[in-house]
């Protein structure tokens, strides 16, 4: 699982997380909404090591990932730590960001072969039947410039997979796909979240999909959780007038 506590990010005077707390339990599936700019995509990027936290702890399984232990002492973590850390998180991105000079096979073996090591035969194997599962096996010599966004979202899912992450986080990852492609990537990570014992951690303005992947959904406004439920409370009975203000906006 996750967990933030009391964590602080600024940009300059901006204050985005404010002593932000929260758990994101083992195999649970989490999705954070709210207003632009309330510290959504942030959250993700502290996770990944894409952004450094300013104070406060975040927890991935049992270890913590910008501290490390040294002679019992909590220390800022070092790179290779960093490193380790980041190995147990994958991301989807909005832009689907694959290696654009790489076929697809080579997009979804690079990651395991330098990183974690696996030889070669095995990520290939392995790299099939992802694209099996997302429907693309005959796909496996294209290059992504010659694949639909749709299809390539299905790569940059296979890809994240193909790390073997206890923790997957969603961002945005359909708004920049034509409107007829979205449902199909949609039911794809909707199985993948039933079917899967991932931790998955995802960032939507679509609340439907929002409704039909998460276990909890959690409402965020200036960095702060305003309210948290499962789906149906959320988008059925919202306790908090900034939820229902925020919802009328978007529904
Ligand atoms: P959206 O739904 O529009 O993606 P969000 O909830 O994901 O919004 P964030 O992207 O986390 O919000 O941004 C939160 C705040 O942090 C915003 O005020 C944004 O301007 C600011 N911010 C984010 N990244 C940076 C950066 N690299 N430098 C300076 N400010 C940043």
């Amino acid at each position: 699982g996750i967990r933030f506590e009391k964590v602080v990010k600024r940009f300059g005077q901006n204050v985005v997380l404010r002593e932000l707390d929260f758990t994101v339990e083992p195999g649970e599936r989490v999705t954070l909404i709210g207003p632009s700019g309330s510290g959504k995509t942030t959250i993700l990027r502290l996770l990944m090591t894409l952004e450094k936290l300013d104070d406060g702890v975040i927890w991935i399984g049992d270890q913590t990932l910008w501290h490390m232990e040294r002679n019992g002492k909590r220390v800022p973590a070092n790179q290779k730590h960093l490193h380790e850390m980041r190995k147990q998180v994958g991301m989807v991105f909005q832009q689907f960001n694959l290696f654009p000079n790489m076929n697809v096979l080579r997009n979804l073996t690079e990651g395991p072969v330098r990183v974690l090591g696996v030889s070669k035969d095995e990520a290939v194997e392995r790299a099939r039947g992802l694209l099996e599962m997302v429907g693309l096996a005959d796909k496996i010599n294209a290059h992504p410039s010659q694949l639909s966004g749709g299809q390539q979202q299905r790569v940059a899912i296979a890809r994240a997979l193909a790390m073997q992450p206890k923790v997957l986080l969603l961002d945005e990852v359909t708004s920049a796909l034509d409107p007829e492609l979205v449902v199909g990537v949609q039911d794809l990570l909707r199985d993948i979240a039933r079917q899967s014992d991932l931790t998955m951690l995802c960032v939507t303005h679509e609340m439907a999909f929002a409704k039909d992947i998460s276990d909890r959904v959690l409402m965020f406004d200036q960095g702060q959780i305003v309210e948290a439920g499962p789906p149906d409370q959320i988008f059925g009975e919202p306790a908090e007038q900034r939820t229902r203000d925020f919802l009328q906006a978007v529904l």
